[in-house]
């Protein structure tokens, strides 16, 4: 176990925002349209808020007009870890930091080419490290 995945709940309670905590180790959403980064065009790398790892980059980054940023692939498929959910009465696959097991989102398929794939993430669970170009 690394040192990020052995955070207590406590200690991610005091590291994170009450905001962040909820739907990052809560597993909550955001509202749609609500958060930072669904209309956002910034270049960069999108980051995990809870230990860096580097998640989502903005090349993969599409207006899929959820209301959350949306993403056609990740940026390193080690750095990412699914899981089958099914609370809402749905099946669906939630997509975790593979780090700190953060929450981020949801897989869905109806994304554009040439994946096919939707990562519906919420914003508050990255943070984009911009880059200049
Ligand atoms: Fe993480």
């Amino acid at each position: 176990m690394n040192k990020e995945n052995s955070k207590t709940d406590k200690e991610w309670q005091e590291k994170l925002t009450s905001e962040q905590y909820v739907v990052c180790r809560k597993k909550e959403t955001e509202r749609p349209f609500s958060g930072k980064y669904y209309e956002c065009n910034d270049k960069g790398v999108y980051k995990c808020v809870c230990c860096g790892t580097e998640l989502f980059s903005s090349d993969t980054k599409f207006n899929s007009g959820t209301g959350w940023p949306s993403f056609w692939k990740p940026l390193k498929n080690d750095n990412i870890k699914y899981e089958t959910d099914t609370s809402y009465g749905m099946l669906r696959t939630e997509v975790m930091c593979n780090k700190c097991g953060a929450h981020l989102g949801h897989l869905f398929d109806d994304g554009p080419a040439p994946t096919n794939l939707r990562f519906c993430i919420n914003s508050i669970s990255l943070d984009l490290d911009k880059k200049d170009d």
